[in-house]
């Protein structure tokens, strides 16, 4: 079958305008709603940071360069999976990008679990205000408790009593928890004992974030920095009552809803890490080119040149690979696109940090300081290596796809 890469000319159009209000609009502002972050409490939106964020929200919402993700269904641009990735690759060169558009994770793949699998009444509820940009959402899978990379071992108890189910346990690394915006969270959580199969003992429960018996008991910190005002954070359940329809599809069926979430929310990961991989190799270039050391621009001196040629090339193989998984996910078909979104998973984050810090290396101190967005880019480009799976997990999958062709048996 032949493998169309490309673009039609109205998603090209758009496209135009995303890249231009990034640079034009976003970017510039970038600086001071970051300087925002901490005057007073650290977890409400300043009213300036909330005017740029808003009113940069408004301004890209009234042009209709809105919900790009949605690739199918009311309200999207019906773009392929393809499509999306350059969108994507444009909003990832800032860290506002991708919430300007309604684009953000982790209310993107929120929104999938509400459309694909949520009742009338949870999408008229939720749905209808994430699609909006009016509330955020979390998504609470990590325990501190057990190895969440293998999600069989998610242990929170919820339990059936009456027309409720109750909760306990703990959770953390809710990204997005923090945000005096977020609503709802989608919980996976234990409802099986051992007498069912392993991947039929786990459910998703939507849980209203101000039910009581919730307690935000800190925000986790990345390399020393909590993300305010969006925060990751350490969750305590104690006895919290949830209507039982608010059971996503059934009891035992959280497997089928995490499959189905997290294959569009790892690619949409991969795609802004190769824009964050973009955006450092042009600030190295420029740096590299204005600055001059022994009588020379830096750009001209020792391996710099290769260094910039490797880059290049990185970022280039990353992004094939990337439209390649993206497309294999348009053929319809989940799980052969499946090895594809764990190669590429591995893949792009790998290549971004590579880019991201041979260009704060170009940069000098000021590289690795506040004054140029590398520092903050490589912070985020590492947790990737962890969220949404560790690479050691997509490396397995990868390998068991591989070796899947020389033998009958499962490996
Ligand atoms: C910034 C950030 C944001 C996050 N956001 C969210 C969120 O919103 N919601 C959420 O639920 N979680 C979130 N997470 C958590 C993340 O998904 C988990 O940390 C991840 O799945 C790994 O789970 P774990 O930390 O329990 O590591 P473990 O399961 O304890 O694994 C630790 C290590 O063991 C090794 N390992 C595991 N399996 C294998 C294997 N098969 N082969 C070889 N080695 C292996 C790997 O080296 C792995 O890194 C976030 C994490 C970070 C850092």
């Amino acid at each position: 079958m032949q493998m169309d890469l490309g673009m039609r000319d109205e998603a090209r159009a758009m496209l135009d305008e995303v890249r231009a209000m990034v640079r034009d609009e976003i970017m510039p502002l970038e600086a001071e709603y970051a300087a925002e972050i901490g005057k007073g409490d650290r977890w409400q939106f300043t009213d300036r940071q909330a005017e740029i964020l808003e009113g940069l929200k408004a301004k890209a919402k009234s042009r209709g360069l809105w919900n790009f993700w949605l690739t199918e269904g009311e309200g999207g641009k019906g773009l392929s999976t393809v499509e999306y990735a350059y969108f994507a690759e444009e909003m990832g060169r800032t860290p506002m990008g991708a919430e300007v558009f309604n684009c953000n994770a982790p209310d993107t793949g929120n929104m999938e679990v509400f459309a694909r699998y949520g009742t009338e009444a949870m999408k008229a509820r939720w749905l209808a205000q994430l699609l909006g940009g009016e509330i955020r959402s979390a998504y609470l899978m990590t325990e501190p408790d057990v190895a969440s990379s293998d999600a069989t071992n998610i242990a929170m108890s919820c339990v059936r009593d009456g027309d409720a189910y109750v909760l306990n346990g703990e959770k953390w690394w809710a990204t997005g928890a923090g945000d005096p915006r977020c609503a709802v969270y989608i919980v996976m959580v234990k409802t099986g004992g051992e007498d069912r199969p392993k991947h039929q003992r786990h459910s998703m429960i939507v849980v209203p974030a101000d039910t009581p018996g919730i307690e935000k008991l800190r925000a986790m910190e990345v390399y020393g920095h909590d993300d305010a005002p969006h925060g990751h954070m350490h969750i305590r359940f104690t006895d919290v009552r949830v209507p039982a329809e608010n059971l996503l599809l059934g009891e035992g069926r959280g497997f089928e809803i995490a499959q189905g979430r997290l294959g569009p929310g790892r690619i949409h990961h991969c795609m802004r890490a190769i824009g964050q991989a973009e955006a450092a190799l042009e600030l190295m270039c420029r740096r590299a080119l204005e600055r001059e050391a022994f009588g020379k621009p830096l750009a001209q001196l020792g391996a710099n040149y290769d260094i910039i040629a490797e880059c290049r090339m990185e970022i280039e193989q990353a992004r094939l690979l990337c439209l390649k998984a993206a497309w294999m996910m348009d053929q319809g078909d989940a799980r052969a696109a499946a090895p594809w979104i764990h190669q590429i998973k591995v893949v792009a984050p790998r290549v971004a940090l590579k880019v991201v810090d041979e260009a704060a290396q170009v940069f000098g101190a000021q590289g690795i300081s506040q004054d140029v967005p590398l520092a903050a880019m490589w912070t985020h480009l590492r947790t990737l290596r962890l969220a949404d799976g560790p690479d050691a997990v997509h490396r397995r999958q990868v390998a068991r796809a591989e070796l899947r062709h020389y033998t009958q048996q499962k490996v």
